[in-house]
């Protein structure tokens, strides 16, 4: 073991994270040691937290990151020391029969090498100071001034990206874009509704806007959230405590419903409405999630007529082409990521920010070090 460094560390579930110091272990041959300079508080670090995603413990948290290498094993390529880089969470093998069939996020080492929680390569990078390894949610654990990540996990973007932004890109909204660039492919001129708007959402809107969206139905039972979507480019606001939303699709329509619905709320309302908005032959992307042993019921015809249904976990990620492409058009100001972030946090206020995305009144808090 090399350096210590403070980590937030989750021991039990229900319990708030422990911010203590932590040893890295020796660089493996393809390692990148990577100084984390800010990262941002997501959903799926609280399902951790709360029990719900079942990981073995003791981890450190965190997936939504960026920061400089500071070390690289003698292998890694890609990267080199320096680099301001945005840390992604889907290593693959490159060589099995998904990242053949071009669905990393399916690939064989990667779906059989994520229930350990540790790095790609299976081995731990950080002990506990008195001994016992240190896992790693989702090959990263960027809660903590290190982090140590395969090389082809540190994806290098510009020099002038700050970083708080560069961070919600790893995870958030790579998901958002991606789904409706990548996944949804969304055409000029088309029609789309966002089911929920936190960070994924948001990202969303901004994605089919990019996407030459011309009517953008964002819905959300929050109208702070609604507000927000607003000012990312949706055109038409709906809180279905008050309006029907599926109603409202088809009166923008002339009665068809939209070309793509993409789901970023993951309850059983949501996934409903977006198979009721769509139009036949539309698209429906799925990015929320319920606990996967939860039956959801649908109404059958709402199924029908050549409906598409896909469900995304990270956008159709490819980290090397899109991270730099996301980066660019923040950096020319077509992608709003600072109105993402509620909060700017040091890592001892963690638990408070995890307070904070419990009551819902954070889209994202972004944890900065100094
Ligand atoms: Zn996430
Ligand atoms: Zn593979």
């Amino acid at each position: 073991m090399t350096d210590d460094f403070r980590a937030a560390v989750l021991h039990n579930t229900h319990e708030p994270l422990v911010i203590e110091p932590v040893q890295l272990a020796p660089l493996g041959p393809r390692d990148v040691k990577v100084r984390i300079r800010a990262t941002g508080l997501c959903h799926t670090d609280l399902e951790v937290i709360e029990g719900s995603l079942r990981l073995p413990l003791p981890i450190v948290l965190g997936h939504e990151a960026a920061g400089i290498v500071e070390a690289i094993g003698p292998d890694a390529q890609g990267v080199a020391v320096g680099d301001h880089v945005i840390l992604s969470w889907n290593p693959k093998c490159g060589d099995c029969f998904y990242c053949d069939h071009d669905l990393p996020i399916l690939c064989d080492t990667y779906q059989k090498n994520t229930p350990a929680a540790f790095a790609f390569d299976r081995q731990p990078k950080a002990r506990l100071r008195h001994g016992g390894d240190l896992h790693q949610l989702m090959y990263l654990g960027t809660f903590g001034d290190y982090c140590v990540v395969q090389d082809q996990q540190a994806i290098p973007i510009p020099r002038d990206m700050p970083f708080d932004a560069a961070a919600l890109i790893g995870c958030g909204v790579m998901t958002g874009v991606g789904a409706a660039l990548n996944v949804a492919q969304v055409r000029p001129g088309s029609s789309a509704m966002v089911i929920g708007c936190g960070a994924v959402g948001l990202a969303a809107i901004q994605g089919v806007a990019l996407g030459g969206a011309q009517d953008i139905i964002a819905v959300d039972l929050n109208d702070q959230r609604l507000k927000a979507a607003q000012q990312m480019g949706a055109t038409r606001l709906v809180n279905p405590r008050t309006d029907a939303a599926d109603a409202v699709a088809r009166a923008l329509t002339g009665g068809r419903g939209v070309d793509v619905v993409l789901e970023s709320a993951g309850n059983e309302a949501a996934f409903r409405l977006s198979m009721e908005a769509v139009r036949p032959g539309g698209q429906v992307i799925w990015l929320g999630k319920t606990d996967v042993d939860q039956d959801v019921a649908f109404r059958w015809g709402s199924l029908m007529q050549e409906k598409r249904i896909r469900r995304s976990s990270y956008g159709g990620a490819r980290p090397r082409r899109d991270f730099p492409f996301l980066c660019r058009a923040y950096l020319d100001g077509r992608l709003n990521l600072d109105g993402l972030i509620t909060q700017r946090i040091t890592l001892d206020q963690i638990n408070d920010g995890f307070d904070a995305l419990r009551r819902g009144d954070a889209i994202r808090s972004v944890i900065l070090f100094d």
